[in-house]
């Protein structure tokens, strides 16, 4: 049902501490469970779960931090096609900050650079936009449900199985709130280096680790949900050990310079590109 991850998925290193310990058959995960998968998927989650821990490792080298169970497929699947409700998925709506942001993000583009890739779509709120805007606007998803209802949407899907073949090089990569999710980054920097190609810019944004008082809720440790937890260091020397370096902000500033972005954008991204785990990647 579960596997152990006892090195560091960053740095590798196999000196750690558990930071945080309590069986998933406590009664506080199952009253977090009842509160956000709700009272019908309770008995199998408990089933799945009962001899395992909710068990958090801080790596003592490069401060990374992650649940040592890795739930297995058959609980991953589960869990994003079932438990997790579709309907308050959908209830997120765009907002306006989010339109002047995505806006942002595609004046960084040239004027030939047309194709985007919206990385664990979701219900589409970025790639939605960009279609709206005129780009060769492209999803891919994991949920088979969100899948569906991107089709109905008319977005052009990349499934799993066709990245390797893909022809296709993206010019600008969304990937908000997908790092934390997943057990492992190989096969996720595989597929990043397979659809990017130089100067490719790669927004990809994550919870920033905080300190640790109450895991169990929503937040950067959330149990089965958020496997890994990551600030601002450890995640530019993933990407830098992947092909990838933080953005020259050169290349920010030339668009304000042409009156494409407003100067606060820069200044905002130059504090989350120090501060922060929202960040902006090129490709070497
Ligand atoms: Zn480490």
């Amino acid at each position: 049902m579960f596997y152990e991850q006892n090195i560091c998925k960053i740095c590798k290193s196999n000196k750690n501490e558990t930071i945080y310990k309590l069986p998933f058959k406590d009664d506080k995960l199952k009253t977090f469970f009842k509160k956000f998968y709700g009272e019908k998927n309770l008995d199998e989650i408990y089933s799945l779960t009962k001899n395992h821990d909710f068990e958090i490792l801080n790596c003592t080298k490069c401060q990374f931090k992650w649940q040592k169970f890795i739930p297995e497929k058959l609980i991953l699947n589960k869990l994003y096609n079932d438990w997790i409700s579709f309907d308050d998925s959908l209830k997120k709506k765009n907002n306006l900050n989010e339109e002047y942001f995505f806006t942002s993000l595609l004046n960084l583009l040239d004027t030939n650079s047309v194709n985007t890739l919206d990385y664990g779509a979701g219900v589409g709120s970025f790639c939605n936009f960009a279609k709206k805007k005129g780009f060769n606007s492209y999803a891919f998803e994991f949920s088979s449900k969100k899948i569906k209802f991107l089709e109905s949407k008319k977005i052009k899907i990349i499934n799993d199985s066709e990245i390797k073949d893909t022809k296709i090089k993206f010019d600008l990569i969304y990937i908000n709130q997908v790092l934390e999710h997943l057990e492992k980054f190989d096969e996720f920097f595989e597929n990043l280096n397979m659809l990017s190609k130089k100067f490719t810019v790669i927004y990809i944004s994550v919870p920033n680790t905080k300190k640790l008082k109450d895991p169990v809720k929503k937040g950067p440790y959330q149990p089965l949900e958020h496997l890994n937890s990551f600030n601002n260091s450890n995640l530019k020397e993933l990407f830098s050990m992947n092909n990838f370096q933080t953005i020259s902000i050169y290349r920010i500033f030339k668009t304000v310079l042409k009156k494409k972005n407003f100067p606060s954008f820069l200044i905002k991204r130059i504090f989350n590109q120090i501060y922060t785990t929202s960040i902006l990647f090129e490709k070497n």
